[in-house]
């Protein structure tokens, strides 16, 4: 019963650094986008999905983001494009699970329409509340789309067999989760927007922005955890992490 991830670069965005960690300079930092896919023997599961398809091309929604973004998106970094470059169709996609509702994340779930949506119950309230929906940023046309949708309350074990777990992170936005996933070489942990980059898990600034920072610091300390007990953590927008990554994990 092998699992594995297959990282998919979705493209990158790049702005001051001071956007992404409080009281940080205004250097040009790059984050790549990614999308995560985990392949169970009873299961293919996509962790995120990238960015909506009317961001790659000229539409007012990439004029709306490329005011506070530079963008390197292309009509090959959409969600589909990469699994198509691992011969995967999107109807072979059993579960998305969000780490969260922004629009890096949930932006391409519209390219997967039959995959069962997998997402922290406060995460789904929020992005159904009107005021929460707009303190988060969320766009409600990213993820109110007909899927059929299970909301989970804190830690999920998707197969039941402990080989990938919902873990409940939240504090980035009000029902936050990473993704573990035990493979035969170890356990990795997805953390999504828990911790943008390596140095945050080692007590590097957090955003100006998010819901409840108190909150992601208790998330980061539960992160921080797993790796003393041997579990290797994947920041959610880490351009030197991305790039160390090879093709597959087993
Ligand atoms: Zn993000």
């Amino acid at each position: 019963m092998s699992v594995s991830i297959e990282p998919l670069r979705c493209g990158h965005l790049s702005a001051p650094l001071s956007i992404f960690e409080s009281g940080s300079g205004d250097e040009t930092v790059t984050l790549p986008i990614p999308s995560w896919l985990v392949r169970h023997p009873r299961g293919t599961v996509l962790f995120d999905c990238g960015m909506h398809t009317d961001t790659v091309t000229d539409t007012p929604m990439r004029e709306r983001i490329s005011r506070r973004f530079d963008l390197d998106l292309n009509p090959g970094d959409l969600v589909t494009a990469r699994l198509e470059d691992r011969q995967t169709d999107p109807g072979d996609i059993d579960f998305v699970v969000l780490s969260h509702l922004h629009f890096d994340h949930a932006g391409g779930l519209a390219q997967i329409p039959d995959a069962r949506v997998i997402v922290q119950a406060a995460e789904w309230r929020a992005g159904f509340d009107d005021e929460l929906r707009r303190a988060n940023g969320f766009r409600r046309g990213d993820y109110d789309l007909g899927h059929e949708v299970t909301t989970v309350e804190g830690d999920h074990d998707l197969f039941g067999d402990g080989r990938v777990v919902c873990m409940s992170t939240p504090g980035h936005t009000p029902g936050h989760q990473s993704l573990r996933v035990a493979l035969d070489s170890g356990e990795v942990v997805l953390c999504a927007d828990c911790a943008y980059f390596g140095h945050t898990l080692e007590g590097g600034p957090l955003p100006p922005f998010g819901h409840d920072t108190t909150m992601q610091a208790r998330s980061i300390a539960r992160l921080t955890d797993r790796r003393r007990h041997g579990a290797r953590l994947v920041p959610g927008h880490d351009a030197a992490v991305m790039e160390s990554l090879p093709d597959r994990l087993d």
